[in-house]
C-alpha cells in the first residue's frame, strides 16, 4: 500500500498517536509547524473532504473536538488553528484527507 497515512493507520509506519477511536486516528505531524501539531485522519482512505461518508466525517470531527483541548493543554497553547488543505491546488500533499490541529502561541506567525 502506498498511501502513507493508510500505512500509519495500519501500523506499518511509525507515528506518535495522540488519540484513537474506531474510525479515526490522531498522530503528531512529522514536520510540525508548531510544537504539538497533530493530524486527524479517518482510518479508511478517502482522498478529500467531499469523499467522506457522513459517519466518517462525524468520526473525524469528533476526534478533532476531543484532540484540540488536549493538545492545547499539553503544550500550553494560547489557541489552535484547525484546518484542511482540501485538494492539490489548496496545498494537500497527502491524498488521504486529514485535519491539521496546530497549536498557536501569541505572536508565532505560523499557520497551515
Ligand atoms: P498537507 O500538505 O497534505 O495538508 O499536509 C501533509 C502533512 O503531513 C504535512 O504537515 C507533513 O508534515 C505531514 N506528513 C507527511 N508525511 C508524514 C509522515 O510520514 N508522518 C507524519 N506523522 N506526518 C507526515
Ligand atoms: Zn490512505
Amino acid at each position: 500500500m502506498s498511501c502513507i497515512f493508510c500505512r500509519i493507520v495500519d501500523g506499518d509506519l511509525p507515528s506518535r498517536t495522540v488519540y484513537e477511536s474506531s474510525e479515526a486516528l490522531a498522530f503528531l505531524d512529522a514536520n510540525p509547524l508548531t510544537k504539538g501539531h497533530t493530524l486527524v485522519v479517518p482510518k479508511d482512505h478517502y482522498e478529500t473532504v467531499g469523499d467522506l461518508p457522513p459517519e466518517a466525517a462525524g468520526a473525524v470531527f469528533e476526534a478533532v473536538s476531543a484532540v484540540t483541548p488536549r493538545v492545547e493543554a499539553a503544550v500550553d497553547a494560547d489557541a489552535t488553528t484547525v484546518a484542511v488543505n482540501n485538494g492539490e491546488a489548496a496545498g494537500q500533499e497527502v491524498p488521504h484527507t486529514h485535519v491539521h490541529v496546530v497549536p498557536r502561541f501569541e505572536g508565532d506567525g505560523n499557520g497551515p
